[in-house]
């Protein structure tokens, strides 16, 4: 489980959980929880601590030895403790790792893109396909 820590986006904001290993595909599934105390006001920049709720999301990571790879981060919604600013609740970022509403790390979409940039659409579809991705040509 060591291991696995290593291959982390971001290993200072992230802490890892727990893993599950699908022979049958293969995928690895790994569990992370933010380590993050306090997250900034994507709007005012005020900093805050006071949680609101939890969530998991679901981020698909560069394969490891052909095996796909999923992370389930768990993340945190804060209060905005800015009595001005228009934005009550927020999502803590994790800009290392993943854009905001982002279904794929930074990494792998960035990736991606080369894949894109060399090859073009359709022909880096192929090839991503091969490599065990689903993204389509126009995305590319
Ligand atoms: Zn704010």
């Amino acid at each position: 489980m060591k291991l696995l820590q290593h291959f982390l986006p971001d290993s200072q904001k992230l802490r890892l959980e727990h893993w599950h290993f699908k022979d049958s595909e293969p995928h690895l599934w790994a569990v992370f929880t933010s380590t993050q105390t306090r997250a900034e006001c994507p709007a005012c920049r005020q900093s805050s601590q006071r949680v609101h709720s939890r969530y998991q999301r679901t981020l698909e990571d560069l394969s490891m030895a052909q095996c796909r790879l999923t992370l389930q981060v768990k993340v945190r919604k804060f209060f905005c403790l800015n009595p001005t600013c228009l934005r009550r609740i927020f999502t803590e970022r994790l800009p290392a790792v993943a854009a905001p509403w982002a279904r794929k790390t930074l990494r792998l979409v960035l990736q991606l893109q080369q894949f894109g940039l060399a090859l073009g659409g359709a022909a880096g579809s192929t090839l991503v396909k091969q490599l065990g991705y689903v993204v389509s040509g126009s995305s590319l």
